[in-house]
């Protein structure tokens, strides 16, 4: 018989295999996706599989899956791993409430809020304030646009859309926008995309430019997103700048800090994010900076009754009550939804706030190593700037995408490639606050050491060639 206690048992001795594992080898023996169903015994038969037989099976999957907690993971937007977020994960399990209700949710409601409530004073938003916890940032991009929608066009929920509306973002922008404009009846036609400065931010007077050319068309403009953080160089769009024009034309404004919205933790960052607190809508994943398990992902709104107009089926007729702060489904877009505050919560009770802005910190503490190692090394050229966390460089005439995918075929290290303009270069992420600066010393040992013991490794010059 299988209870919950034994197979915590098993649990506990499967996540001993994963930590040996991570410590052992960082980088998983990676299986040709030809191969998979030949090397790993995926198959789900008739017949049940006996308990040892299961964990085998299941270790196996462990051992042969990317491993994004450890020190040469630099892959993704994520990585490492918090601890007290991982327990509070665990727990939310366990605990497998869902958040619509406080009747079924509980406490939980208190904690989700709770959060909500202290991030929107660290946007400097005020009291009218609130938020949700959507699926991720691409969802929390969803619902700005769709309250901004619904903000213009009142009457668009129940007859849909009767405007030429236009929604505005940076070429660099997450690919999210393209696609959230199609999900909204926007149209990924009516998506501009303005152009970005040698930086990677976008520019105030091109916005400017393009909204004043939609009006004299006789087009609406109603969404401007402002990203804190773009997804190749972790550039920060002048917000300040940006809200002096939408303030001006009435414009929604809301800030994608999907990456790097989480400086609003840090005294010495959050700069980067100044003119936050005029915007709309202002949404951060705790899953990347602050390295909760994924997702976690907040939408803060300046304004709450944005929100219950959008999500709330019935808020045109039903007044609020106290009751509607404590039943979460009237703002979100899912019903049954999981519980993924507790793990930020347990994350930031326990090293508090001063806790949260040393993993910020130390992220760019990183990096600045990281910039240092490439200025002073004259076999790399940079392509990225200061006060980002995404590191970008080539390094002499390697082929970029060549030598990323030698480096993870061979496990040496989890790095990935990126573009801006005219060039293509590794995008060396130190999101992982586990990490030291030996970690970041040590990546580049091992890419230099590659690099000189492969010589079939491609030059940029003879690709283009
Ligand atoms: C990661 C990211 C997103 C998307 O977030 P998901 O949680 O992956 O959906 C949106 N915008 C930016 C700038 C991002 O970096």
């Amino acid at each position: 018989m299988s209870t919950l206690r034994n197979d915590l048992e098993l649990f506990h001795e499967l996540v001993e295999v994963l930590i040996n594992e991570e410590e052992q080898n960082p980088v998983a023996e990676r299986i040709d996706a030809n191969q998979l169903y030949d090397t790993l015994d995926l198959s789900l038969n008739q017949n049940p599989v006996i308990d040892d037989e299961l964990k085998a099976v299941l270790s196996d999957v462990l051992i042969a899956t990317p491993k994004t907690a450890t020190r040469l993971f630099f892959n993704q937007l994520f990585g490492g791993r918090q601890p007290k977020a991982v327990l509070g994960d665990l727990l939310a399990v366990l605990l497998n409430n869902s958040m619509y209700t406080y009747k079924v949710a509980g406490p939980q409601v208190g904690i989700e809020q709770e959060i909500i409530k202290q991030s929107c004073k660290l946007v400097g938003y005020g009291e009218s304030s609130n938020g949700t916890f959507p699926t991720g940032g691409s969802m929390s991009n969803y619902m700005a646009m769709v309250m901004a929608r619904d903000a213009k066009d009142p009457n668009c929920r129940f007859d849909g859309m009767s405007k030429p509306l236009i929604a505005y973002t940076s070429k660099e922008s997450h690919y999210s926008n393209a696609k959230n404009a199609s999900f909204a009846g926007i149209g990924r036609n009516n998506m501009r995309y303005i152009e970005t400065d040698a930086d990677g931010k976008m520019i105030p007077h091109k916005l400017e430019a393009q909204i004043k050319a939609d009006i004299s068309k006789g087009c609406i403009p109603f969404f401007v997103n402002a990203t804190a953080g773009t997804t190749v160089l972790g550039a920060f769009d002048p917000i300040d700048e940006i809200a002096d024009i939408t303030e001006t034309y009435d414009i929604w404004l809301h800030v994608d800090g999907a990456y790097c919205g989480s400086v609003i933790f840090s005294d010495t960052y959050k700069h980067l994010v100044k003119g936050a607190e005029r915007s709309d809508s202002f949404s951060y994943n705790a899953h990347k900076m602050l390295g909760t398990p994924l997702t976690c992902s907040l939408i803060l709104v300046n304004d709450k009754k944005h929100l219950h107009n959008s999500f709330s089926n019935d808020a045109s007729y039903l007044y609020q009550t106290d009751g509607d702060d404590f039943n979460l489904g009237k703002t979100s877009f899912q019903c049954g939804r999981r519980n993924d505050a507790l793990k930020f919560w347990t994350l930031w009770k326990s090293i508090g706030t001063s806790g949260l802005e040393k993993i910020i910190d130390q992220q760019f503490e990183l990096a600045n190593v990281a910039l240092d190692y490439i200025r002073r090394h004259p076999d790399y050229t940079l392509y990225s700037y200061d006060d980002s966390i995404s590191v970008c460089f080539n390094y002499k005439d390697t082929d970029p995408m060549a030598l990323c995918t030698a480096l993870y075929e061979h496990q040496q290290t989890v790095v990935g490639f990126g573009s801006f303009n005219d060039d293509t270069f590794i995008r060396f992420v130190t999101i992982n606050a586990n990490n030291s600066k030996e970690d970041i010393l040590n990546f580049f040992k091992v890419l230099e050491g590659f690099v000189s013991n492969t010589p079939s490794l491609k030059t940029r010059s003879a690709i283009s060639v």
